[in-house]
């Protein structure tokens, strides 16, 4: 009843352009078109030695990247019902892919995760992962910060993130397919690091799954 009142009193409306849609947090049809680009990224042959696959499903701009910075910088949970509309494309890409699949959300480092209170590649993708009967297992843990790496090359990059994931305790990687989840990426050499600890635990596949990427 109080979604139909707020839907007369604030009509839903496209995050992207404004304009009216039938459900909340639903982009408009051009908009989706336009936003929703699954596309597999393959950056550089060093992510391809630890990476069996990286699809990425929309480009890191306009409303992309305002939700994103919503939900990560303002903690806006309402940012989240737009941005899981992206992921129907997901679906195609899982029909080539081994099952079972575990899925991992990159950790946070715990000082991060405490203060945001929770992890947004989790939240991202926990309904698609749920639809597909995926589960989810936090298989590595995040053992430091790292600076904001804009500036650095991506040689430079990995070399910062040596050794800043590990399996968790107990965990157990080897002979497991896993899919890798994250919000958006960049250079890909977090990714790369996380897919190295995995398959050096005895991963045997690993895929990664970023909802936006900053370059097609
Ligand atoms: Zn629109």
């Amino acid at each position: 009843m109080l979604s139909i009142i707020m839907d007369f009193i604030f009509p839903p409306r496209c995050p992207n352009c404004s304009a009216y849609v039938e459900r909340r947090g639903t982009f408009c049809a051009p908009c989706m078109r336009r936003l929703s680009t699954v596309h597999a990224l393959a950056r550089a042959a060093e992510m391809m030695a630890y990476l069996d696959g990286i699809w990425a499903f929309a480009h890191y701009r306009e409303a992309v990247r305002d939700l994103l910075r919503a939900l990560k910088y303002q903690k806006q949970r309402s940012a989240l019902p737009a941005l899981h509309t992206l992921l129907v494309a997901g679906e195609d890409v899982l029909d080539d892919l081994p099952r079972p699949l575990v899925a991992v959300p990159v950790p946070l480092a715990p000082k991060r995760q405490r203060k945001r209170g929770f992890n947004q590649a989790e939240k991202i993708f926990a309904p698609w992962l749920r639809m597909h009967e995926i589960s989810v297992a936090p298989l590595l843990v995040r053992t430091r910060e790292t600076a904001p790496l804009y500036e650095h090359t991506r040689t430079e990059r990995q070399r910062e993130l040596r050794g800043a994931f590990a399996l968790a305790a107990d965990a157990d990687a080897a002979g497991r397919d896993i899919l890798l989840v994250d919000d958006i990426m960049t250079s890909g050499a977090t990714l790369t690091e996380c897919a190295r600890t995995l398959k050096r635990a005895g991963a045997r596949r690993v895929y990664a799954f970023v909802l936006a990427s900053e370059h097609l």
